[in-house]
C-alpha cells in the first residue's frame, strides 16, 4: 500500500501521486514518512521536500506550511512549493549574493531589513540545494 501524497498551494495542486516515501523538512528537523506512519500533524520549515517513488527521487523546495499524515494519506498545505525542474539556479545564486551583500552591512540595517535579507538568503539556499540535488541525480 503506497502513500497518497498531495501538495497544495493557494494557487494549485503542485503534486498528487502514490509514492513510496516522503522526507519532509519538519520544523524540528527532517522527517521520513513511510506507509503506516502514525498520525502526525507538523509545521514545515524551509527546506527540501523529497519524494521517492519506484527508485526515482523528486525534490521540491518548500518554504513553510503544514503536513498532515493520516493513514496512508499525506497532505501538505504550503504557500509555495517549487519542483526542482522549475528552479532557476542562476537566479537563486544571484539572490544569495544580494542577500549576503545586504547582510554584510548588518550594522546599518534596520531589524526588519535584516530579517528580510535573512529570509531571502534562506530561500536562495534552499533553491540552490534543491537544484543541485536534481543535477546529481542519475537520469
Ligand atoms: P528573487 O530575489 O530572485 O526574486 P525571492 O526569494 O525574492 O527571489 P520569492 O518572493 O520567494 O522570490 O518568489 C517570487 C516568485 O518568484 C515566486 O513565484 C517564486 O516561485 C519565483 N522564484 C523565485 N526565485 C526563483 C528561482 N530561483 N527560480 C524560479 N522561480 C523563482
Amino acid at each position: 500500500m503506497p502513500l497518497h501524497l498531495e501538495v497544495i498551494t493557494p494557487e494549485q495542486r503542485v503534486y498528487e501521486d502514490d509514492v513510496d516515501m516522503v522526507i519532509a523538512p519538519g520544523s524540528e528537523g527532517y522527517l521520513g514518512i513511510l506507509p503506516h506512519h502514525a498520525p502526525l500533524l507538523t509545521a514545515l520549515g524551509p527546506g527540501e521536500f523529497r519524494v521517492k517513488k519506484g527508485g526515482v527521487e523528486e525534490t521540491l523546495a518548500v518554504f513553510g506550511g503544514f503536513m498532515d499524515v493520516r493513514g496512508d494519506r499525506v497532505v501538505v498545505l504550503t504557500d509555495a512549493a517549487e519542483p526542482a525542474e522549475e528552479i532557476d539556479a542562476e537566479r537563486a545564486r544571484q539572490a544569495r549574493e544580494r542577500a549576503e551583500e545586504t547582510l554584510a552591512q548588518a550594522a546599518t540595517l534596520s531589524a526588519a531589513d535584516e530579517a528580510r535579507a535573512r529570509a531571502a538568503l534562506q530561500r536562495a539556499l534552499v533553491r540552490i540545494r534543491v537544484s543541485e540535488r536534481r543535477r546529481r541525480r542519475p537520469t
